[in-house]
């Protein structure tokens, strides 16, 4: 990763290109390691092919892919697929037209100073949050998944692929703990996109000053009042964060309109 060309961005920007790159990590690599999908597992995927197919803004090539996989697994008879079955529909061998993920990593805002950083989890915290501030742009669009019943189904799924196929054990541990303690208190979109922000800020607060801090990119809480001044104010002398403020910006710099499709495929 280092050893590419460093790729010039606008940090108040999102990147396509680290969305297609995640997607093509976990889809090529991270999946890989399973060699056949059966029973629990095989949920957990085709819900997150759903989400994705459904939340994915843009509608582009990405998302007929992901539709084209999720009408696949959810007419598909069988309760075990192998994983092979599933590449080679990634690949798009069918040739069904407009349907495209590429097949390489092309970090941006997701890039890192040194290799082994950033990178993969950086796209995946990138995903949720877009499909957060999508789904409460549009509630409906998981009406007949199966997903729209439950009160927080982004986060939900999210917690489940966390669980069974991210990589890092450690952060699935302390993701699950977080969700099981506070999933109950989400009843709706707003509060959806706010407890994903809240918990990534957890994150960045334990994580500060760790080996996984690239020093480009300090953890901190985000975002910081040079960014969003309207996000901070001060009640009685205690730094507090303005609610509304930060919803305003997570859905501005999480929507549709500030996704850069530069460098993308
Ligand atoms: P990241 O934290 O990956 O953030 C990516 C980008 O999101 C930032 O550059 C910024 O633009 C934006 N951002 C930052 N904070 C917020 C926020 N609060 N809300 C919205 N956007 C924000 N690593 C561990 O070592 N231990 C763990 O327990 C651990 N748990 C994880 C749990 C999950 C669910 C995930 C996806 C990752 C976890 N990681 C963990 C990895 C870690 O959080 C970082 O993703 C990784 O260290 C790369 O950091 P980064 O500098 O790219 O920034």
């Amino acid at each position: 990763q280092s050893s590419e060309p460093w790729r010039e961005f606008d940090r108040s920007l999102v990147y396509l290109a680290d969305l297609e790159s995640g997607l093509h990590y976990l889809l090529r690599v991270e999946l890989a390691s399973h060699s056949t999908l059966e029973g629990a597992e095989l949920q957990v995927f085709k819900d997150f092919v759903t989400l994705v197919a459904k939340l994915y803004p843009g509608g582009g090539s990405v998302v007929k892919l992901m539709e084209t996989l999720s009408d696949w697994l959810l007419t598909l008879p069988l309760p075990k697929i192998p994983y092979q079955a599933v590449l080679d529909l990634v690949d798009n061998k069918m040739r069904i037209s407009g349907a495209y993920l590429g097949a390489e990593l092309r970090w941006v805002g997701c890039q890192s100073s040194r290799a082994g950083l950033r990178g993969y989890p950086c796209s995946l915290w990138t995903l949720f949050h877009v499909l957060t501030v999508q789904h409460d742009a549009r509630p409906d669009a998981l009406d007949n998944t199966g997903l729209e019943a439950d009160s927080a189904p982004v986060l939900q799924v999210m917690r489940r692929y966390i669980r069974t196929f991210f990589g890092c054990q450690e952060c699935g541990r302390h993701f699950e703990a977080a969700a099981a303690s506070g999933l109950k208190s989400v009843h709706n979109p707003e509060e959806q996109l706010l407890w994903l922000w809240q918990q990534h800020n957890a994150v960045n607060t334990r994580l500060a000053g760790s080996l996984s801090e690239d020093p480009l990119f300090p953890k901190a809480p985000w975002p910081s009042a040079s960014v969003c001044p309207s996000c901070h104010e001060e009640r009685n002398g205690v730094h507090v964060w303005n609610r509304d403020g930060v919803l305003l910006f997570l859905r501005r710099h999480y929507g549709a309109a500030n996704l850069s499709p530069r460098y993308a495929a």
